[in-house]
């Protein structure tokens, strides 16, 4: 009975052991039922890949893995292995150092309010073509593969001690007009990887900006000024936590930095920042 944690006592069900006992059941029930289901689930799934195979995400050519590209189009991404550490800007290999411990110059001069960054990509047209159909062209399959990469590039560095991931919201009326808000959608799928909790709710933008998109950095800058906010009730939360914001790609750094400072503000004792793609010019 210990196995399943069975409290079977009447006598005390008054405090609360009713709840344990139920909990005991429900765990027997799963022990019990898990391979019945899980049997057909894996014959149907083999069925369902033999009748339709995994595709490449990008090109639809055919693949080993479901939720991937295919290692053509692979090869046209740049992956970013030397970079700053804290900005994830991309470093000259002549350099020296190792991945993740060198410092460019404009973090060594005026750090940044996030300590940390990891980039998956270099943003350039090829990954923008495949982050521009996640984020405005419907493809939520993206979401899987994309949240598996900030995963993979992000690692015990990243996680480690991380207590909240927080994606960049949108504001409401934004999202309402995309359907979906592509960090949230990757913050929760990195969640369930890492087995850090998403805080949805630590961080809300609360105005209407404009696309970032042709703006230079002072404009990028005043264009986020104000426009995130932690909810008052959500501060207590944030108290001496360590957070992982999540966003598509890191271009001037000016809404991360937005971010940060806010969340920094409310009481979280550090900020790290993770994104698919970072441009390769300075923050
Ligand atoms: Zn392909
Ligand atoms: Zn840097």
């Amino acid at each position: 009975m210990g196995n399943f944690g069975l409290s079977w006592r009447p006598s005390r069900w008054p405090n609360g052991r009713f709840h344990d006992a139920k909990l005991g059941l429900a765990s027997l029930f799963q022990a019990i039922c898990k391979p019945l289901y899980r049997t057909p689930q894996k014959v149907i799934g083999g069925i369902g890949n033999f009748l339709l195979p995994p595709r490449c995400l990008s090109c639809r050519q055919q693949t080993l893995q479901d939720n991937g590209l295919c290692p053509d189009c692979w090869r046209q991404l740049t992956p970013l292995t030397l970079c700053c550490q804290r900005c994830a800007l991309p470093m000259a290999p002549e350099l020296g150092g190792g991945a993740g411990d060198l410092l460019c110059g404009n973090c060594l001069t005026s750090p940044p309010p996030f300590c940390l960054t990891r980039s998956a990509l270099l943003y350039d047209d090829v990954s923008a073509q495949h982050i521009m159909a996640f984020k405005h062209g419907d493809r939520l399959d993206y979401a899987p593969w994309f949240a598996r990469l900030l995963w993979q590039v992000g690692g015990q560095k990243l996680f480690d001690g991380a207590d909240w991931i927080v994606p960049v919201p949108l504001h409401w009326t934004r999202q309402w007009r995309r359907r979906y808000n592509q960090a949230a959608e990757l913050g929760k799928r990195v969640s369930k990887l890492s087995g850090v909790a998403v805080g949805h709710h630590l961080l809300k933008r609360r105005k209407a900006t404009k696309s970032q998109g042709g703006l230079g950095m002072a404009a990028r800058q005043r264009n986020v000024a104000h426009a995130f906010q932690v909810p008052p009730k959500s501060k207590a939360q944030l108290a001496g936590k360590t957070v992982v914001l999540i966003d598509d790609v890191f271009t001037t750094g000016a809404t991360a930095r937005a971010c940060s400072q806010v969340l920094l503000r409310a009481g979280a004792a550090e900020v790290r920042v993770l994104t698919i793609a970072r441009v390769a010019r300075s923050a």
